[in-house]
């Protein structure tokens, strides 16, 4: 398999004299890009470590003046880690604002939010052992409806089983309760297959997807331009499962929430202050800047609660450990609860937990 580099010409160079041809020639309405930026491990697992082109060598060396780690443990990785980040962003806004220039009606379509005007993500089962995440389109839909005020999330539900099982379509049950959590939160909806119908022979969900995109078309312009009253934002950090067992409850006790992405907080970007929620849910939010402690311990003296899970802003925000507790609001303790000094095996088990602690939760959510 041969990838290509994105510092290397075919991306720099060639892509856009074929992003010309296309949109010069064909009446398309967007453009989706599907991983862009570095490679990672393949499909079937291979990962073939950090690319050592050419390109890369010396754009790392002139970025850095360190040379490209060889491996991930190498003292270099986290500035070549920011390299990547800087770099993909700088060409994916060069291909965006160059697809702008040629037709500002086109959208377009990614899994990030740099020059995007959808943001995608998925809901698919795997074959790992336990249950699927049954909330998963829930969590997609909000975080993106939470963080931006100028990005559509759509979170496309992705018929097969699992990637090395791509002709198995997955439960009917999960599939349609994912579609309907993106139809239900304001998202639009998408399913994916992936070759055709032929190659299924499981087809049980397809009339049901026939009822679900009729349902929708009927019912559309109450899904659309939906907006919050929640009174509960969850904030995520590093705990994606006690993210999880977080939706799962407030989902189950019927309580309204956003997810707001840790990284937009403080950026004017989501839709709402943080001063219209009256909780602040952080789950393992580990890494905080000081101006972000701040703005959570500000917002505390303000009138706001927060439940924290985890060992909230004990690093830096770069991850690097400081080994205490710099939120001020941890100490003033009839404003904030830390699920962390009372079940120490949140982080184990979250869902179970979540649940068996809903009743005290409950007395500080509905405060
Ligand atoms: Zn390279």
């Amino acid at each position: 398999m041969v990838s290509t580099c994105i510092n290397g010409g075919y991306y720099q160079e060639y892509a856009f004299e074929i992003l010309k041809e296309v949109i010069d020639n064909y009446p398309i309405d967007g453009i989706f890009f599907n991983m862009m930026g570095y490679t990672g491990p393949t499909y079937a697992g291979v990962d073939h470590g950090i690319c050592q082109c050419e390109n890369c060598r010396k754009r790392f060396k002139t970025y850095s003046g360190l040379d490209l780690p060889k491996n991930y443990d190498d003292p270099a990785i986290s500035e070549y880690r920011k390299f990547q980040r800087e770099t993909s962003s700088e060409l994916y806004l060069k291909v965006t604002d160059f697809i702008r220039e040629q037709n500002p009606e086109l959208v377009i379509y990614n899994y990030n939010d740099v020059g995007t005007s959808w943001i995608a993500s998925e809901s698919g089962a795997d074959m790992r052992p336990g249950i699927d995440d049954i909330y998963h389109a829930t969590g997609n839909v909000k975080r993106t409806l939470g963080s931006y005020k100028d990005r559509n999330p759509v979170n496309l539900i992705m018929g097969f089983q699992a990637i090395g099982y791509r002709s198995i379509m997955s439960s009917p049950n999960l599939l349609r309760s994912w579609m309907l959590q993106d139809m239900l939160h304001g998202a639009p909806v998408g399913f994916v297959v992936v070759g055709t119908y032929y190659h299924y022979e499981c087809r049980e969900f397809i009339p049901i997807l026939h009822d679900l995109y009729g349902f929708h078309r009927k019912y559309e312009k109450l899904f659309t331009n939906v907006q919050s009253r929640s009174r509960i934002a969850l904030i995520n950090g590093r705990g994606s499962a006690e993210a999880q067992g977080m939706v799962q409850l407030l989902s189950e006790e019927h309580i309204p929430f956003d997810i707001i992405h840790q990284a937009q907080l403080g950026t004017g970007r989501p839709p709402r202050d943080l001063e219209e929620y009256d909780l602040l849910i952080l789950n393992h939010v580990t890494d905080m800047s000081d101006p972000f402690v701040e703005m959570i311990d500000g917002y505390v003296e303000n009138g706001g609660k927060i439940l924290a899970t985890g060992a909230p802003s004990i690093n830096d925000e770069n991850g690097r450990a400081l080994n205490r507790i710099r939120l001020r609001s941890r100490h003033t303790d009839k404003t904030s609860l830390f699920l962390s000094d009372i079940f120490v095996f949140i982080m184990a088990t979250p869902i179970r937990i979540a649940t068996t602690t809903a009743a005290k939760i409950n007395s500080i959510l509905i405060i």
